[in-house]
């Protein structure tokens, strides 16, 4: 009964008007070398300032209630649905770089909305399947521009989402798409929210590749103890756990590998932040790990290309990737008519290639498959063979 009674309060306390002053300001105090949301260069087209949301919040929530935020839940990272349903996706994938870059971005009392903002963005310009796609359509591209998930990302929130009705894409914050051209032209030092936003992409997939790949059995224990991140976390975990059964332990290594790479960072951060404040100090990489993780890490990314992203399976797999998107590109670029209405604009102004790649861009893994399902009587089986390269080996 009081609880009723209570829960009706609250509820009736939504409605009320709002007394407190509608100003924003950012949520912690914030060191003297982070950017602070009041500095921002603003947007392409000017808007008024909202009243109790900062500019990298509206950022951010513009980037997550985007369609491509969407579809990055069907498209993969590493594995498809073939290899299990353990693995994460580009999705998720997003979330735990988003995790780590806010984790060291508070820890070093960063702006936080900033690093939220641009660790969403970071991989939105991904094609179906991964750099197996990307790598088909920079082929299929490569008279007139290429195609690369970086410039993609920056096309989709400058040009191609439409949502909103007084501008073309997000009109995202200058800050952040500052932050998404460093990923494509590394000439200027980014923002110490950027930097953290790069290492905790990194500290992120290095780590769950692995984890996605030993639950597929295409990695062992035993070949990881040949890299030394891995063979000293699993050191630590043995030393603190007895009788774990394998997967107990590989998720121990799996997180004590995360908990040593952020650890590492902010430690061999610290002393690099009062160079921040000198002219030469902001034309140097700051938030990096020391010498030794960074070798290391070098070394285990070197192992995941020859032992995950070059296995013979997941090759089979990107050859067919690469026959699948020729087809539909294809199939689009003779009968330009059947793209969607709105790349009409797109094929008048860069070419019918550039739209097919837009439009291809734009799919799941799933709605490329439903294409060639569609496409079958004019392009052939191509989704139906060979699915033995699938399974595990
Ligand atoms: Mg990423």
């Amino acid at each position: 009964m009081l609880k009723n009674k209570r829960n009706k309060i609250e509820l009736r306390s939504l409605f009320l008007p709002v007394h407190f002053p509608l100003t924003y300001c950012d949520p912690f105090p914030l060191a003297s070398y982070a950017f602070p949301t009041s500095a921002t260069a603003g947007r392409c087209y000017p808007e008024p300032l909202h009243p109790y949301r900062g500019a990298f919040q509206r950022d951010r929530d513009r980037i997550i209630h985007c369609a491509a935020f969407r579809r990055l839940s069907e498209k993969m990272q590493v594995f498809t649905t073939e290899f299990g349903n353990y693995h994460r996706t580009r999705l998720t994938h997003t979330m735990e770089a988003v995790c780590v870059a806010r984790t060291i971005g508070r820890a070093l009392k960063l702006n936080e909305d900033l690093i939220e903002a641009a660790a969403l963005l970071h991989d939105i310009g991904h094609s179906p399947f991964s750099h197996a796609g990307e790598t088909a359509l920079s082929q299929l591209l490569h008279d007139c521009g290429g195609f690369d998930h970086n410039v993609q990302a920056l096309r989709i929130v400058e040009k191609l989402e439409r949502r909103y009705t007084g501008f073309p894409g997000l009109n995202l914050s200058r800050e952040i798409l500052d932050g998404q051209t460093y990923k494509i032209d590394k000439m200027i030092m980014p923002l110490l929210e950027i930097q953290a936003v790069d290492i905790a992409d990194s500290i992120a997939y290095d780590t769950h590749d692995v984890d996605d790949a030993m639950e597929i059995g295409l990695l062992s224990t035993e070949q990881l103890m040949r890299t030394s991140l891995w063979k000293q976390s699993a050191l630590r975990v043995r030393q603190q756990w007895v009788n774990l059964n394998d997967t107990e332990f590989r998720r121990a290594v799996v997180h004590d590998l995360i908990e040593t790479q952020v650890s590492d960072v902010l430690q061999a951060t610290t002393p690099r932040l009062e160079r921040w404040q000198t002219a030469d100090g902001r034309r140097q990489q700051t938030i990096a790990p020391s010498t030794e993780i960074a070798e290391q890490k070098r070394e285990m990314e070197q192992f995941l290309l020859e032992h995950v992203y070059r296995h013979p399976n997941v090759m089979v797999f990107r050859r067919r990737v690469a026959d699948w998107i020729e087809a539909v590109f294809d199939y689009y670029i003779s009968q330009p008519e059947r793209l969607p209405e709105r790349y009409g604009m797109i094929i008048r102004h860069e070419g019918v290639k550039r739209a097919a790649a837009d439009y291809i861009a734009d799919q799941t893994d799933r709605s490329i498959r439903s294409e060639l399902l569609k496409l079958r009587p004019m392009v052939g089986n191509l989704l139906g063979e060979g699915r033995k390269c699938f399974c595990k080996p």
